[in-house]
């Protein structure tokens, strides 16, 4: 049996990469045991890599069902980039070419072979018997939450994909998907018939993506500027409607843009064109409907914006997904309008189905939602998906404020009796200008002469919309949902008039600039003018081998030549992405720019300060600003004065999930100790799986342990771990 040291090897010189990310590792180890198992990996988590380099250890063939033409061959093509004999079979090959490539398979000469599933299941078992008498090593089931008919990409022919384990009993199965929701997750354990599969979870956060909303409100000049400043980079706006792409791509283009339209209304050329143009970087921006991103595996996509409100997380999480697959740091933008919603209600009813409309308008309810937090939105996304998160994040653009905490009890007090005075009947922005004492003729002369008039001039017409969102989002106002929402009182505002209750509001300060997180290669300073350099060049030997230029290197790989300025070719060995083969093929025309470059600005190597990438541990700072520190420190006084920690949830009103998530920094800051909240035989279990499982998915190692043991367990031993190592 191949060994996992062996696979690192290949990692190294096939592939170039110092390290394995998220679960590859165990992932990797399962396989090469010809066990079958279950990947559920997020987008860019690295997928293809888990059944690729068990392929080139096994004797035999691999085969790869995958249902998207475009993205076999970009697979392929990264592949052979690579030196790795690979192929694809699917409708878009001549039947000559096809017969070329199954005498290959016959004559054992691929390694990795991808096909459609109804090319796998033509003509019943004519192929699948014909691939009995090759040797197939293993079968990779990509996209496989297509097998779901709860997903949204449901493909009937993957059904019959269960088959494949009746024919080759012997042959190990590798399904993976990316797909974070749980009816789908749990339908493709059922419906692939695996053998008792081990299923491998990685953490569904994208840590190199920074979410933003904001106001839509002057929506084109916001894109102009944002778009000026992201010149050379490629990015994704998504509109709901057609139309909408048209206008805002047309009047991109003559703001100066190289911005096109894509959606389903246009030619299968003209879309097939607008899409090999921006993953080749001719074009930077796509404005798109969801039709846009399904067959592109791009990884340099550095911003998703959307101009719309999606109609559901799902939809926006996976949109937003498509952004920085390559680990750098992305942006996702959302611009937001309570109008937008409204729009939307009318399109999630659905006539004679009450149920499916309550569905649909509550999943547009929590997308609203997170368009309003003032919370971290990172936390909300991944606790939708069933998954815990940090009360604070610190790459939203919540955690980047920095809230202050202000005593907002008189603050609400003019708010809600203006909403008082003012019948329930009118929405924010007249009740702000009313409350500001606004001269402008649309505020009416009745409410001129009202008490409350003017009375919150002092403050800004910012930080009133902050303090509005604030009170709705604590309860103590709601919207109507009409066109133009009204503002309304709620059971609770009646103690904050009469005076009986304080209130605590949000005032937001400037957004900070992200931490970077693990798009580790941005971290060093790398030289501006160099990467732009090698990027013509990356273009130029992609345009020469007739591949889009991310297969020749990755944003990732040039970055670190700029920044490593490596001088020979056994210097370039180091940079990631260079396997030996692409070091033999490109090594040379890259060496000779970074060397001539050198030259002209009188710079030496710095290959000495690169050092074999580890994964970064997500260890978050206790931070000292934004009250943070105070509030953990209050639950570790408690916790010293021997409450429990549902005792300190109830004296606190927080959840005991976040109580336990503030005394597991503590554990990890090495103040407590993982013993001090689970019993010594449960520690030891846990150790055990942590081993076995690594400590990357919290989810990986619930499903293999006891129902005795609970998340908060795992959660002091992982942090405990975590802080030792
Ligand atoms: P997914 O299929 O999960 O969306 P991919 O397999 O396309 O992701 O991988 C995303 C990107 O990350 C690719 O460019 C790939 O080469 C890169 N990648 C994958 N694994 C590693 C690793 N261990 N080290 C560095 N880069 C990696
Ligand atoms: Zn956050």
């Amino acid at each position: 049996m191949p060994t996992i040291q062996q696979a690192q090897q290949i990692l190294k010189h096939k592939f170039g990469y110092d390290n394995f990310r998220l679960e590859q590792e165990h992932v990797i180890e399962c396989i090469l045991q010809r066990k079958d198992c279950i990947v559920l990996m997020p987008t860019g988590g690295g997928k293809s890599l888990c059944y690729q380099v068990p392929a080139l250890l096994f004797e035999g063939l691999t085969v790869v069902v995958s249902p998207l033409i475009s993205l076999m061959k970009d697979q392929v093509d990264a592949l052979r980039a690579n030196g790795i004999n690979a192929a694809f079979l699917n409708s878009s090959l001549t039947s000559e070419e096809q017969t070329q490539i199954t005498r290959q398979v016959y004559e054992g000469k691929l390694k990795l072979l991808y096909v459609a599933p109804e090319r796998l299941l033509q003509g019943g078992d004519v192929f699948l018997n014909f691939l009995k008498d090759c040797r197939v090593a293993l079968f990779a089931i990509d996209e496989a939450h297509c097998i779901s008919s709860w997903g949204h990409d449901f493909r009937p022919e993957y059904l019959q994909l269960a088959r494949l384990k009746h024919l080759f009993p012997d042959v190990p199965v590798v399904a993976l998907t990316a797909t974070a929701d749980k009816l789908v997750r749990k339908d493709v354990v059922d419906k692939l018939e695996l053998k008792s599969p081990q299923v491998f979870i990685s953490s569904f956060n994208r840590a190199n993506i920074t979410y933003y909303v904001e106001a839509k409100k002057n929506l084109f000049d916001k894109l102009l500027v944002y778009l000026a400043e992201h010149k050379d980079e490629s990015g994704i706006i998504y509109c709901l409607s057609r139309a909408g792409c048209e206008t805002l791509a047309g009047d991109l283009r003559n703001a100066g843009f190289n911005a096109i339209a894509y959606h389903a209304g246009l030619e299968k050329t003209e879309r097939d064109r607008a899409q090999e143009k921006f993953i080749r970087d001719e074009i930077k921006i796509v404005v798109a409907t969801i039709a846009f991103g399904m067959g592109i595996d791009k990884p340099n996509v550095r911003f998703v914006i959307h101009a719309d409100i999606p109609k559901n997380i799902e939809g926006y999480y996976q949109e937003t997904g498509r952004a920085g697959r390559d680990g750098l740091h992305s942006e996702a933008i959302l611009y937001y309008s309570s109008g937008d919603v409204m729009k939307l209600k009318k399109f999630v009813f659905i006539n004679n189905n009450a149920e499916q409309t309550q569905i649909l308008s509550r999943k547009l309810d929590q997308m609203a939602k997170y368009a309003t937090l003032t919370t971290c939105r990172r936390k909300y996304l991944l606790n939708y998906f069933d998954e815990s998160a940090p009360d604070n994040c610190g790459s939203c653009d919540v955690c980047l404020s920095k809230f202050d905490l202000v005593d907002g009890t008189v603050i609400a007090q003019k708010a809600l009796s203006a909403v008082f005075r003012l019948k329930e009947n009118f929405g924010i922005n007249y009740t702000i200008d009313f409350l500001r004492g606004s001269k402008a003729e649309k505020i009416r002369e009745e409410h001129k002469l009202l008490k409350t008039y003017g009375v919150g001039a002092d403050i800004s017409k910012e930080d009133w919309a902050t303090y509005f969102r604030d009170l709705i989002a604590k309860g103590f106002l709601q919207q109507t949902e009409d066109e133009f929402p009204k503002l309304r009182l709620t059971p609770k505002s009646s103690d904050v008039l009469q005076g009986k209750t304080t209130v605590q509001l949000a005032k937001s300060k400037v957004v900070e600039e992200p931490t970077r997180v693990y798009g580790e290669p941005a971290e060093v300073n790398y030289e501006k003018e160099l990467f732009s350099r090698l990027k013509e060049l990356r273009k130029m030997i992609a345009d020469r081998e007739n591949v889009p230029p991310y297969i020749i290197l990755s944003d990732a790989g040039l970055i670190e030549l700029s920044a490593y300025l490596p001088q020979s070719l056994s210097d370039m060995k180091k940079i990631s992405g260079f396997g030996d083969v692409k070091v033999q093929r490109y090594g040379k025309e890259f060496l000779e720019q970074v060397l001539e470059y050198c030259k002209m600005k009188n710079l030496a190597s710095r290959i000495s300060l690169k050092q074999p990438k580890r994964e970064k541990k997500a260890k978050r700072p206790i931070k000292a600003d934004a009250g943070y520190s105070s509030t953990y420190q209050a639950t570790l006084d408690m916790h010293r004065q021997g409450l429990s920690t549902a005792e300190i949830a109830a004296q606190r009103g927080m959840s005991p999930q976040t109580i336990a998530n503030h005394l597991a920094q503590f554990v990890e800051s090495g103040d407590l100790k993982a013993s001090d909240f689970v019993s010594g035989e449960k520690i030891n279990q846990l150790k055990n799986l942590i081993d076995k499982y690594g400590y990357m998915s919290l989810k990986t190692i619930k499903e293999n342990a006891g129902d005795d043991i609970s998340y908060d367990d795992i959660k002091f031993v992982v942090s405990e771990i975590k802080g030792v190592s």
